[in-house]
């Protein structure tokens, strides 16, 4: 007698969702002590030709003056990311 194969296929979709956010803004550095402007970490890692990755690390380093946004999305100072 001969072996049964049953064949189960699976079909998945992924769906993703882009957040549109506007790259840039003006707005108070505190430890530039000035207007400035800000980036998002996706423009701020375009600017950099780094991965996003890289800016977060600059920012939990340190490196790079960051604030947040009214829903807490991390704005990256230009001014200190010009001295990377
Ligand atoms: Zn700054």
């Amino acid at each position: 007698m001969g072996r049964i194969r049953t064949r189960i296929l699976f079909e998945t979709q992924k769906t993703r969702v882009y957040r549109r956010s506007r790259p840039s803004v003006r707005g108070f550095c505190a430890c530039c002590g000035r207007d400035v402007t800000l980036l998002s970490p996706s423009a701020a890692a375009n600017l950099l030709s780094e991965n996003a990755a890289r800016i977060y690390f600059l920012m939990d380093t340190n490196k790079v003056h960051y604030c947040g946004d009214a829903d807490g999305t991390p704005l990256i100072c230009l001014v200190s990311l010009s001295t990377i």
